[in-house]
């Protein structure tokens, strides 16, 4: 088997000729680096690349709309059937209608509730979008999940393997090893942050026992972690040599996944005959960007509201224009505990007018810790978004409000997207999502309500299982030679 995987020079192996009735309509969409100056790539090349060579993400050369009529015809549809009206115009000739039909089904097939992204009532006007149902209890599977399905279809046709390498505060480590276990293409490493995720989060990453799978514990916080994932993209002799991929809420096919909830849950709300806002608890700003993506292809949203924890950059860049990077404080929402927000990059390239030389001007200056950004492009950017966020306090107090009133158990991350939301409320239907299920921070959330959630049975017996876990230094070299040796071995 051929390792290749980037996708960017000519010697790469000839995607097998589309399928005639696939083109009918579709253009083969173009993704472009939101630093302006990486090659342009399709769906499927950016998707096995994730980062683009000059250091930046890729995003869709133009966003494709959906009609009034065609989001009026997704209610009613299951949630797999609205996936794939959603994201097929995304996806230009890269799959068949039915491989892609095929893809879908099989990404959502272990979700354990029907609805796969249930929406629950809070208070009159404030709902709550439930993404926790998926293999891990967060919503990270709902882009993993279909990740896993598409890269096992794109490098089986492709004959290649290549290295996955993924950052993680928790949530998203855990997703990916369950989405790539056991696959034949893919060696998956994942580095998290030693000592700074949960008991369970730790467990769901450090038990399976399948040998393509890498858990690695790294000394320091996780931007330490996701700075020495960039670090291993830009040594091009490393990321060509193993052939890196990534699978961090960089990559574009994730963000592109979560968009599709919030077609579904807008739609259950009336949609497109009535607005519906939305509040996200955030950290890296994948997941709130989904729904910026959404509101550009035709849905009719009103607001979106970032929510932070106290580690609070993007809402001090909100208040301020002022994009200062300040230390982590760990929090009881630990997968909110970011400073730099990767997919904020997305979102500053569209208020920039497209302008990938600024937004790589503005990067650069963020190595000394700040950039400020035009009032220009914060008009932007305010234009989609308002923000606010949660103390600690605040969230064990919404964690314990929110249960006496309506026996909803949240975990920490969607307290701090209820508390923030509670301020938004309004005529427009507020929907805010439930990002992690609470039986995955047992501790915070019985410090806070006197109860401890429990797991769902199928997991109950995960904190029993023996752990396998390298413990590495935060040091580029070492860990290099660390995964060079582990795929030698395979
Ligand atoms: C990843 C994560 C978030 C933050 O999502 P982003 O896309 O990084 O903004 C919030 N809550 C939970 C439970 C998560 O796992």
């Amino acid at each position: 088997m051929v390792r290749t995987g980037n996708c960017l020079g000519g010697d790469d192996p000839v995607l097998p000729a589309p399928d005639a009735q696939n083109q009918k309509g579709l253009r083969d969409v173009k993704y472009i680096s939101t630093r302006g100056n990486a090659p342009e790539l399709s769906f499927e090349e950016a998707m096995l690349t994730g980062l683009a060579r000059d250091g930046g993400l890729y995003v869709p050369e133009s966003i494709p709309t959906l009609s009034a009529e065609e989001i009026a015809g997704l209610a009613g549809k299951s949630y797999e059937e609205a996936a794939f009206v959603v994201m097929r115009p995304f996806v230009g000739d890269a799959f068949t209608d039915e491989e892609f039909k095929g893809i879908i089904a099989r990404a959502y097939a272990n979700f354990r509730h029907d609805a796969r992204a249930p929406l629950v009532q809070l208070a009159p006007n404030h709902y709550l979008l439930e993404l926790f149902h998926g293999p891990t209890l967060a919503f990270k599977d709902f882009a993993m999940q279909l990740i896993g399905q598409l890269f096992q279809f794109s490098l089986a046709r492709r004959n290649e393997r290549v290295t996955i390498v993924g950052a993680t505060s928790g949530d998203t480590g855990s997703a990916a090893i369950e989405a790539f276990r056991g696959l034949d293409n893919v060696d998956v490493f994942i580095l998290f942050p030693h000592g700074r995720v949960s008991d369970i989060q730790r467990k769901q990453m450090t038990t399976p026992e399948d040998a393509n799978v890498h858990a690695l514990a790294l000394d320091g916080d996780f931007d330490d972690c996701q700075a020495k994932l960039k670090d291993m993209f830009n040594d091009f002799d490393f990321r060509d040599g193993v052939k890196l991929a990534g699978v961090n809420s960089i990559n574009w096919a994730r963000v592109l996944a979560q968009v599709v909830y919030y077609f579904t849950s807008a739609v259950s709300l009336g949609a497109p005959y009535r607005k519906v806002s939305f509040t996200v608890p955030t950290g890296n700003f994948g997941d709130i960007f989904a729904g910026y993506i959404a509101k550009k292809m035709g849905l009719p949203i009103d607001r979106l509201v970032i929510a932070t924890n106290q580690n609070d950059i993007l809402h001090r860049t909100m208040e301020t224009g002022a994009y200062t990077k300040e230390g982590v404080t760990p929090s009881i929402s630990p997968s909110m505990d970011i400073q730099v927000s990767s997919n904020f990059e997305r979102a500053l390239f569209d208020a920039y007018g497209r302008d990938g030389g600024a937004v790589a001007q503005l990067m650069e200056e963020l190595k000394d810790g700040s950039f400020a950004i035009s009032q220009g492009a914060m008009e932007t950017l305010r234009e989609h978004f308002d923000s606010g966020r949660a103390s600690e306090e605040e969230t064990n107090a919404t964690i314990a409000s929110a249960f006496t009133a309506t026996s909803e158990v949240l975990c920490p991350h969607s307290a701090v997207g209820v508390k923030v939301a509670n301020a938004y409320l309004g005529e427009v239907p507020m929907v805010t999502l439930a990002t992690a299920h609470p039986a995955k921070f047992p501790d915070a959330v019985e410090a806070a309500m006197g109860a401890r959630p429990a797991l769902p049975p199928h997991m109950a017996d995960m904190m029993d299982k023996d752990e396998r876990v390298t413990r590495v230094p935060n040091d580029l070299g070492a860990l290099e030679a660390l995964i060079k040796e582990r795929i030698a071995q395979r």
